[in-house]
């Protein structure tokens, strides 16, 4: 029996790994929820699955979920720096952070330390500070096991070969729901056509992050980091039915892919079972439902963030860092209306042009460039004109 703490588990990979929990009571137990505010859907969580804790992150719903849990054997605890410091708690076998963004950070920091394996969605934590983590995980000999689907794919692909057998990775991205759109096209989107995501329904952060190719550009950071590799080893190749979940290539040029319906569960359970399989009853893939499987290049002109990405992650230092603040503040505006779909590339840029690069920041320029950038790319949003 494993006990699980679920960082963020009124969100989308969240609820989905409470359904992976649900099915496979006799391995899992989830020992800790959290939310941020969604106090409602926390508590019937908690009643349903009776947690040893449950945390909420904003203090001013603790008197909520602790009224209406106060019946049951729960310790009811509230504010960020509760969830950093019980992340550590000996019950705990392994972490699954899938809060979004930054915020994800430090908890995962703290959990490494204390020896807890991480199975990692919040991909922003690798993007960050991917070098201090991935150390940490070395130095207390925990595993990051991967729950992103590409990344788990590619985790997959991996089993039992030797890591420097690998040439290259290529991440597949869906394309999101404007593939092929011109520039033109996207200067007028707005949050409602982007919030469209053709395969995957997943928080709203990423999937702003999947229409404007952030989400890959983050993705390929992030597998620089799980995988250890160069940034001359990472492709992208754009891949509309979500299927090839991604692939590697390795030094003999044989190429290995992994595939399925895109089903977030999948990903979830193999982090939490790996490395073992478990019998599901997922609906399975079948060639009958797919007469095509298309491949195509990413059109990096156009959705300019995943070449910032790129930039950024040959760049190293506090760069990711930068560009990760950066985008949250800007998806952050674009989903208020505050601004539009093109501009949150341009903030991003000169996010990365102004902010002091830093070539071997500590955890403490990290959390300083998260603020400088944030501040600057506010500002920066503010005095914009909403439509260029
Ligand atoms: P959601 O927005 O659906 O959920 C986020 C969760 O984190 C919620 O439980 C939310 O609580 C909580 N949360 C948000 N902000 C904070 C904060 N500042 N402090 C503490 N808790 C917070 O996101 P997703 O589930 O879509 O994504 C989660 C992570 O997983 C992201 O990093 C994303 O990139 C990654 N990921 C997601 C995939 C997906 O299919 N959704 C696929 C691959 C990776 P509340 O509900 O109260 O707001
Ligand atoms: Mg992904």
């Amino acid at each position: 029996m494993k006990n699980i703490a679920i960082l963020g588990s009124t969100g989308s990979i969240g609820t989905q790994t409470l359904e992976v929990v649900r099915d496979n009571k006799q391995l899992f137990r989830a020992f800790m929820i959290t939310a941020h505010s969604n106090a409602y859907l926390l508590i019937q969580q908690a009643i349903e699955f009776l947690p040893a804790y449950v945390i909420i992150c904003d203090e001013s719903k603790y008197t909520e979920v602790k009224e209406a849990l106060a019946h049951l054997p729960i310790k009811v605890l509230a504010g960020y720096n509760a969830i950093k410091d019980h992340v550590t708690l000996p019950e705990i076998d392994v972490v699954l952070t899938a809060m979004v963004g930054f915020a994800g950070l430090e908890p995962t920091i703290n959990a490494i330390k204390a020896g807890k394996d991480i199975a990692l969605a919040n991909k922003e934590t690798l993007v960050v500070a991917g070098d201090i983590v991935t150390s940490l995980a070395k130095e207390h000999n925990v595993k990051i096991l991967p729950v992103d689907s590409e990344h788990s794919a590619i985790f997959q692909c991996l089993a039992g070969e030797e890591a420097n057998a690998i040439e290259k990775i290529i991440l597949t991205a869906s394309g999101g729901p404007f593939r092929g759109k011109s520039a033109a096209f996207l200067a007028d989107v707005t949050r409602e056509h982007a919030l469209k995501h053709p395969n995957w329904v997943m928080g709203a952060k990423i999937t702003i992050d999947s229409a404007s190719l952030m989400n890959k550009g983050l993705e390929v950071i992030e597998a620089k980091w799980l995988f250890d590799l160069q940034p001359s080893q990472i492709e992208v190749v754009v891949h509309p039915q979500s299927i090839v979940h991604s692939l590697v290539q390795f030094e003999d040029g044989s190429i290995k892919a992994q595939m399925g319906l895109p089903d977030m569960k999948l990903p979830i359970q193999y982090a939490l079972t790996y490395p073992q399989r478990i019998k599901t009853n997922f609906k399975r893939f079948s060639f009958a439902d797919y007469a095509n499987l298309s491949f195509e290049q990413p059109d990096m002109d156009t959705f300019r963030n995943l070449k910032l990405a790129f930039e950024a992650m040959e760049q190293g230092g506090n760069m990711p860092c930068i560009i990760n603040a950066a985008n949250e503040v800007a998806v952050a505006a674009f989903l208020a209306n505050e601004t539009s779909f093109l501009a949150m590339s341009d903030v991003i840029e000169s996010c990365m042009q102004q902010i002091a690069y830093i070539k071997n920041p500590t955890l403490h320029d990290y959390l300083n460039t998260d603020k400088e950038t944030r501040i600057f790319a506010q500002n920066l949003i503010q005095k914009m004109p909403l439509k260029a």
